[in-house]
């Protein structure tokens, strides 16, 4: 209620009236003792409707009220538009301090990501080790290295070396680990489910070799990625991560390797046994089992003979061809049950042996059941059938 209309209301009020409301409220005067509640509701009722008949009669003073009304309503709009401007200010500028930390958080990362890459490369180039950024490679973030030279092998196979931007680099990781590779474009080269193309390789360089690394690859038909790396051209770039444990091999930790290999799967037991030929105390024997199609896909021979030759007390390489020529001295046909029994240590044997396994996916599962995606998977096939347990094989 406005001030002015109260005031009208209280001078209407006045007189005999009100005078009565004081007598008979007010227990201390004495009086009767019933209640007044009649006549103090009378005497509202009669101010109200002398408030009404003033009104009515008093056009400029209800013209009074009514702007009195207008300008509270006003002020109530406009005290409710300015809380309403100052909290869309507010929320605006919390939305743009948001914005620029994680601008800032992204940049952060950058920074920190390229700050990695040059470390490990110092650190590659002054031969420490150790550090979980190794050499050229970064294990969690994907890395473009140069195509410098391709050098054709075979039909379908060629040696494709990779420079690394510093010459001092080198791939490092420890054996036995594998690479993955993928477009450097990643939209480029997509699986049927729309996601990057990424495959494991292992490079035939050594983890120390500098300044580049060297991928033996062998072109598939309807191969996505063998396709995509055999039609790079010299100095276009592939992307690389890495290198991934497969395994942390240590000299003397058995007594016999047996390496049952198939095509392509041949370079991560290269990386193996050219290793632990290497080293010095290592008295571990190894065997491998190397089965191809025909003599000409034999990848490495010349390398493997070599090998031989400078450790017969250590390794014995035997080749299985499934269209074997006239006068071949090795196996022929699938690698079978008879094959491996052949030249790998019983089971349960006085010799502990390793049984290593990487080849075309339907070699595999046939020798040592299929791996559970990254996992090892239990061991099945000709391996499960002769009493092998899952602590005397690995699958790359
Ligand atoms: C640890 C590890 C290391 C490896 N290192 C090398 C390496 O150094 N050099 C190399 O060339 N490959 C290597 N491979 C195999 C490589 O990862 C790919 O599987 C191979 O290049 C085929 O990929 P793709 O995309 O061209 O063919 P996909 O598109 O995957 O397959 C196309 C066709 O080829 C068949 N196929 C797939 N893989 C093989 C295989 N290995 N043998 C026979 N047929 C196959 C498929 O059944 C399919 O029919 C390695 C594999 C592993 C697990």
């Amino acid at each position: 209620m406005s001030s002015r209309l109260a005031s009208v209301l209280v001078q209407s009020a006045r007189g005999p009236a009100r005078q009565q409301v004081r007598r008979y409220a007010s227990p201390a005067a004495g009086g009767g003792g019933g209640s007044n509640m009649g006549l103090v509701l009378g005497g509202l009722g009669l101010a109200g409707l002398a408030g009404y008949i003033y009104l009515d009669r008093n056009p400029s003073a209800k013209a009074a009220i009514e702007a009195d009304k207008k300008a509270a309503i006003e002020r109530i709009e406009s005290v409710t538009h300015g809380a309403k401007a100052s909290l869309k200010e507010r929320t605006d500028s919390a939305k743009a301090s948001a914005n620029e930390l994680i601008g800032r958080a992204v940049d952060k990362v950058e920074e920190k990501k390229d700050a990695v890459k040059s470390l490990g490369n110092e650190k590659a180039a002054s031969g420490e080790a150790g550090l979980a950024i190794i050499g050229a490679l970064i294990k969690d973030s994907w890395t473009d290295f140069k195509l410098e030279k391709v050098e054709p092998y075979n039909h379908n196979t060629a040696i494709y070396t990779f420079s690394f931007p510093s010459e001092d680099a080198t791939a490092g990781g420890n054996v036995a680990s594998a690479l993955l590779v993928r477009s450097s474009d990643a939209k480029e080269l997509l699986d049927d489910k729309g996601k990057p193309v990424i495959r494991p390789y292992t490079a035939i360089t050594g983890p120390e070799t500098k300044g580049h690394l060297k991928l033996m690859v062998k072109e598939y038909p309807t191969g996505k990625m063998s396709k995509h790396i055999a039609d790079l051209k010299i100095g276009d770039t592939l992307a690389f991560k890495g290198p991934i444990q497969k395994f942390p091999y240590k000299a003397n930790e058995f007594d016999h390797g047996v390496c049952v290999s198939g095509g392509s799967g041949i370079t991560p037991m290269y990386q193996l046994i050219t290793h632990a030929m290497d080293l010095k105390d290592d008295k571990t024997k190894f065997t491998l089992i190397f089965s191809n199609v025909t003599d000409k896909d034999i990848l490495l021979r010349k390398e493997w003979d070599e090998l031989v030759k400078a450790n017969p007390d250590r390794l014995k390489v035997v080749y299985a061809l499934d269209k074997a020529p006239y006068f071949w001295k090795g196996e022929t046909g699938f690698i079978t049950k008879d094959i491996i029994s052949k030249y790998a240590p019983k089971a349960d044997g006085a010799e502990k042996v390793k049984i290593f396994v990487c080849g075309p996916p339907g070699q595999v599962k046939s020798v040592s059941g299929p791996k559970d995606g990254p996992r090892q998977g239990e061991v099945g096939g000709i391996l499960k059938e002769l009493s092998y347990n899952a602590d005397q094989v690995f699958k790359f």
